[in-house]
């Protein structure tokens, strides 16, 4: 039994990493794929064209997930496309390390607004269809280092964890429409993301990791998978951490 067919999700930030490996993953469970990317086109059109040959209904959108106007048009768009919406996973999400004393204010600043403002963007975008059709998933990606915070990384750490308050809020508002928010947190997981980490750091990482080992692509999307499809139906306003027992 394919767990997501007939629905139809959002996935921000589909063209690389994780984001991409939900797609693939929902793709397999039956479901129809809308994905965004900021610039990567050309890997996006070759994933909705691999998309398709899952035998579902795929399409990429190029859609800037910081700004509010462009989450609406992209809800708009997708609902003309696919004619219905069930999901939304607010996955996308860049980096930008440093220091605190080497930290401009720019660098805070869009870190905030593409990690957190883009969930506020997304999710309100999306409430007026979620609301009229009772019922909805929303996913969104924070992070491990949201809970225990990552010298280097207070930018980052911060829109995770603004993540969480932000989703048990929109979990206790529309729980009696039947409509649930959920977090996934995941420890970490071997993308392009994490490829820009220095090797000495990396390996640090792994042998304080419980389970010695990075995550995959494929266990955040089995995870999304659960959060999104009815197996889940009685849950909301809840963090899933997916790391290797990297925090406990
Ligand atoms: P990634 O490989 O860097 O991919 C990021 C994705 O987000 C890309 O598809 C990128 O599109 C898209 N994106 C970036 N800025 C965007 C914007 N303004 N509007 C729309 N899309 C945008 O990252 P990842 O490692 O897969 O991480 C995915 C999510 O998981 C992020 O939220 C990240 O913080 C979180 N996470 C990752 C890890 C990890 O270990 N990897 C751990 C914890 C949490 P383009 O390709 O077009 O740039």
């Amino acid at each position: 039994m394919k767990l997501l067919e007939n629905k139809t999700a959002i996935v921000t930030g589909g063209s690389r990493g994780i984001g991409k490996g939900i797609a693939y993953k929902f793709a397999e469970q039956g479901c129809n794929v809308a994905f965004t990317y900021s610039s990567s086109e050309e890997a996006a059109k070759k994933i909705e064209a691999e998309l398709q040959a899952k035998g579902v209904k795929a399409k990429a959108y190029k859609s800037n997930a910081a700004i509010l106007e462009e989450a609406q048009t992209l809800v708009e768009n997708v609902l003309e496309d696919f004619s219905s919406i069930d999901i939304v996973i607010n996955n996308a999400g860049i980096t930008k390390d440093n220091l605190l004393m080497r930290m401009g204010e720019a660098d805070f600043d869009k870190v905030i607004e593409v990690n957190l403002k883009s969930v506020f963007n997304m999710t309100k975008a999306i409430q007026p269809t979620f609301l009229k059709q009772r019922k909805g998933s929303l996913i969104h990606m924070s992070s491990v280092v949201a809970l225990k915070g990552n010298a280097g990384q207070c930018n980052y750490a911060a829109s995770k964890a603004g993540i969480i308050g932000f989703s048990n809020s929109i979990a206790l508002e529309l729980a009696s429409r039947n409509i649930r928010s959920n977090v996934i947190a995941p420890g970490f997981i071997a993308t392009e993301m994490t490829d820009k980490i220095p090797e000495i750091h990396l390996k640090k990482w792994i042998e304080d990791i419980p389970l010695k080992k990075a995550g995959t692509t494929e266990d955040i999307a089995n995870a999304c998978v659960f959060l999104a499809s009815d197996m889940s139906s009685y849950i909301t306003g809840q963090v899933l951490n997916v790391n290797g027992g990297m925090y406990i």
